[in-house]
């Protein structure tokens, strides 16, 4: 029996979801037109006042928002409510530039932290739940936004927050937590901590993880549930949008539902800024129409992905966004060739390797490099030297059909890649441009 948390909304018919867009959208557009100078200037470079956006039709005539323009908006160009209506702001952990700064009413955390619940509810959450929320807390989205969901939930709620692995798997054993919220890849790195302690899946109380803030593979999700003896959910968000809870994903798993009544999704080309037809790939924008302190129109994610209106065997309405293939930042172009860090993930995966990998990009007398280093799993771990090149000569050949290019690849000892408790360091780009 599927559950929701608001079954009304979650459920509700396109008709109504198109009402609730096409009303709030309006309201929206009013509103930063009066609160956010930044953004007005846009429109009227434009030719547009709010008397042109009549509807989701209009969207298209909206101007964009890029990070750039958060950047040299920083820190109130956006802000579109008083600071004393205000209670909270959050940060994106950008390592370049500056940080993004979002702000927050109460109203706001309030919608946020129902997304969160909805997500919580979608991978079986209730208030007889345990929920270790192992996301970093503070600036952070990721520990505040589910906290706020999985209380909402009534869930008996756990805020370790990331790192001390060991008392995180103190915590799962002797609280009995049955749903883990963290990164992919430290829930993959808790999963290889409690094999090697000796646990069986069925030795671990956890049922379901909701996993996100990175992008991550089907076969990395296989990998986990195997381990841990869960089922893993994907989860979806932006800092400049709200935090996690944007979209999510339900029992069919097979990509997440934008929860389309907080925000309208479309998807653009990248080069050109058109939209594009329905279940073309692009990249996706978002126009938030309840936010009140940090309101973006159509602001561009740099995600590359589809959306589909297909009907979902878990009954809920609002449209699925497939998972990303990953930013378009975090796209390496080698020698000419897309190459999106998940698809070699997926070539490792599907080969027996663990998701413990770090690519490596230079360029060699103005010819670019790429050398992926992944670890051996201990049973694969020898010191037959003709083995280990068997193996990496495999795994060059799985790359160039996936990538069409080649890739140099280095095999090296177990535990040898450092472990993250929060977003993996997945690519070393050394080229300088
Ligand atoms: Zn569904």
């Amino acid at each position: 029996m599927e559950r929701y948390y608001q079954p009304e909304i979650e459920c509700a018919s396109r008709e109504q979801i198109k009402a609730w867009q096409d009303e709030r959208l309006v309201k929206q557009v009013q509103h930063v037109w009066e609160h956010m100078p930044y953004y007005r200037k846009k429109m009227e470079a434009k030719g547009l006042t709010p008397a042109d956006i009549k509807g989701t039709e209009d969207l298209y005539k909206l101007p964009f928002l890029s990070k750039a323009d958060l950047r040299e908006a920083y820190p109130y160009g956006l802000l579109a409510k008083p600071l004393k209506d205000c209670v909270r702001i959050q940060s994106t952990s950008g390592t370049t530039g500056k940080r993004v700064v979002a702000f927050y009413t109460q109203h706001d955390i309030d919608l946020w932290e129902d997304c969160c619940a909805r997500a919580i509810v979608a991978a079986g959450g209730t208030d007889e739940d345990v929920c270790q929320v192992s996301y970093g807390y503070g600036l952070f989205t990721g520990g505040p936004g589910l906290n706020g969901g999985s209380h909402k939930v009534g869930c008996l709620t756990i805020p370790t927050s990331s790192g001390n692995t060991e008392r995180q798997i103190m915590f799962i054993r002797d609280l009995n937590a049955t749903i883990l919220c963290c990164t992919p890849s430290y829930a993959a790195y808790l999963g290889e901590t409690m094999k090697e302690m000796g646990l069986t899946p069925d030795q671990i109380p956890l049922k379901a993880g909701i996993f996100g803030a990175e992008a991550w593979s089907e076969e990395m999700r296989q990998d986990i549930q195997n381990t841990l003896g869960i089922k893993a959910y994907d989860i979806y968000g932006l800092t400049e949008l709200s935090g996690p809870g944007v979209s999510f994903e339900c029992s069919a798993q097979s990509g997440m539902h934008i929860n389309e009544d907080h925000f309208i999704a479309e998807i653009i080309d990248p080069d050109t800024g058109e939209v594009l037809p329905e279940g073309a790939q692009g990249e996706l924008v978002f126009t938030s129409i309840t936010k009140e302190a940090f309101p973006l129109l159509r602001y561009r994610t740099r995600d590359i992905c589809s959306l589909s209106r297909e009907k979902c065997s878990c009954g809920r309405t609002h449209v699925k966004m497939v998972k990303p293939k990953g930013r378009t930042d975090d796209m390496l172009i080698i020698r000419g060739v897309n190459v999106f860090p998940s698809q070699i993930e997926t070539v490792l995966l599907n080969h027996g390797y663990p998701a413990n990998y770090q690519i490596i990009v230079d360029r060699v007398k103005s010819t670019d490099t790429l050398d992926v280093q992944v670890e051996m799993t201990p049973e694969m771990f020898t010191d037959n030297l003709g083995e280990v090149s068997r193996r990496q000569t495999e795994l060059v050949e799985g790359l160039r059909s996936m990538l069409g290019l080649a890739a140099k690849v280095t095999l090296v000892a177990p535990k040898s890649i450092v472990r993250s408790e929060g977003k993996a360091v997945r690519v070393i780009d050394r080229r300088k441009i």
